[in-house]
């Protein structure tokens, strides 16, 4: 065993977290506030090589392993402290792309993976629906009929990252009721599409600097072709391995989250003074460090395990979840005593703590909540 990351790691760690922190930071606070997308950061996103990251380099990608995809998350969360961004380049890198580059066919990989390493295409996940989150297979309603050589869409997803700005999308439809999960297919949906429809922006609490909405399917015709394996592998084949990389990588964010809270939460507890000494040396507020630092280590390590059995090439269900809801509750909790050492001032929207607070909620929703988190351990243990 070795707990040390390898030295090329390590430096593209430090390069992605500067690249964000003179990039992506500067403009987080405004982006935040008023919900904006911008597209030109996205585009240097594409030019530092992070939009392609783990797509093999035979597609234009970098090639990276897990390992090195979770860590690049992590810095650009950690420098950017910016959630709404990363969990948008999550939504494009990993769920909206990887299952083309696990599933797809040769003719799907040349003609997508390209165009999603530049970030020419942005893509994401179409799973969730209105009626159906944590039981997504089992009460799936979007259904995918064959005809001739075409499939008709009809349905709706809900709370789709990227879904307002996306070009491409993965998106899973019934097409053998009487199968249950055995019964789901993938399709490769582009917006093009006739029968396409993207329903409006939701108001977000956080994550704010990225853009969700439904997906609207209405008669929707999606070539064949563009079907990912065969019909009705989806939910397991495709979905579980795509989910168990989401669980690592773009938890990844989290503990990125928490390095960043930390850092600000222990430079501020060094320099306000009550009682005429600085907050750090108050053992209630070593108290909130000591417990945060030891929660940010073990949510650490918990996620590179996960991301090294990934590419060992073997199935991580119990360690990506184990990952999941312990480094997302882990970053909830700092966030609430990393707050609490700013007072107030941790309530007032100049201060990143805040806009960490609310992006750090999604964690124990998206992704699969906790509580079903909990329920696969359970059933594997
Ligand atoms: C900002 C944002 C971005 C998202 N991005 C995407 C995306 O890009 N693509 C996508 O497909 N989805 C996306 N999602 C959806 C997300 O994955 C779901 O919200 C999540 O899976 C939970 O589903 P739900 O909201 O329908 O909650 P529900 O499934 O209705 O759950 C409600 C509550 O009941 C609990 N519960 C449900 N079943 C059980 C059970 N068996 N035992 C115990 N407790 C249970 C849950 O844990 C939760 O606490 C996004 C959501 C948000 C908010």
């Amino acid at each position: 065993m070795n707990f040390a990351l390898p030295e090329e790691i390590l430096e593209f760690k430090a390069n992605v977290k500067s690249f964000v922190k003179s990039v992506i930071l500067p403009s987080a606070e405004e982006r935040d506030l008023h919900g904006i997308w911008d597209p030109s950061l996205w585009k240097k996103m594409g030019e530092m090589g992070l939009l392609g990251l783990s797509i093999p380099e035979e597609y234009g990608g970098q090639g990276a392993s897990c390992l090195m995809t979770t860590v690049a998350h992590e810095a650009f969360a950690e420098g950017s402290c910016d959630g709404g961004l990363t969990l948008a380049l999550g939504a494009h890198a990993i769920i909206g792309t990887m299952p083309i580059v696990f599933c797809g066919t040769e003719a799907q990989k040349r003609k997508y993976l390209p165009k999603l390493a530049t970030g020419e295409y942005i893509s994401g996940l179409g799973l969730t629906e209105p009626g159906s989150g944590s039981d997504a297979a089992g009460s799936m309603e979007t259904r995918a009929v064959k005809k001739g050589d075409k499939y008709v869409l009809n349905g709706t997803k809900m709370f789709i990252t990227n879904g307002p700005i996306g070009d491409v999308f993965i998106v899973m439809a019934v097409t053998d009721k009487s199968k249950g999960a055995m019964g789901i297919s993938v399709f490769i949906v582009e917006k093009g599409y006739k029968g396409f429809k993207v329903g409006k922006k939701l108001n977000k609490m956080g994550m704010r600097t990225s853009l969700t909405s439904e997906l609207i399917f209405e008669d929707m015709e999606v070539p064949e072709e563009n079907r990912l394996e065969k019909e009705n592998s989806g939910f397991v084949r495709i979905g579980r391995a795509t989910l168990e990389w989401e669980r690592t990588v773009l938890v990844a964010a989290s503990i990125g989250s928490m390095q960043n809270m930390i850092d600000s939460g222990v430079l501020y507890a060094k320099q306000r003074k009550q009682f005429g000494e600085p907050l750090i040396k108050f053992q209630a507020i070593q108290d909130k460090i000591a417990r945060s630092r030891m929660k940010l280590d073990a949510a650490r390590l918990l996620i590179y395990k996960s991301a090294v059995k990934k590419d060992q090439g073997l199935p991580a269900p119990i360690e990506s979840s184990i990952a999941k809801v312990y480094a997302t509750e882990a970053s909830n909790e700092v966030a609430y005593d990393m707050g609490q050492i700013f007072g107030g001032y941790a309530f007032i929207h100049e201060f990143p703590i805040e806009r960490a607070y609310r992006d750090t909620r999604l964690g124990t929703i998206g992704a699969g909540t906790s509580e079903v988190m909990r329920s696969i351990i359970a059933a594997n243990t």
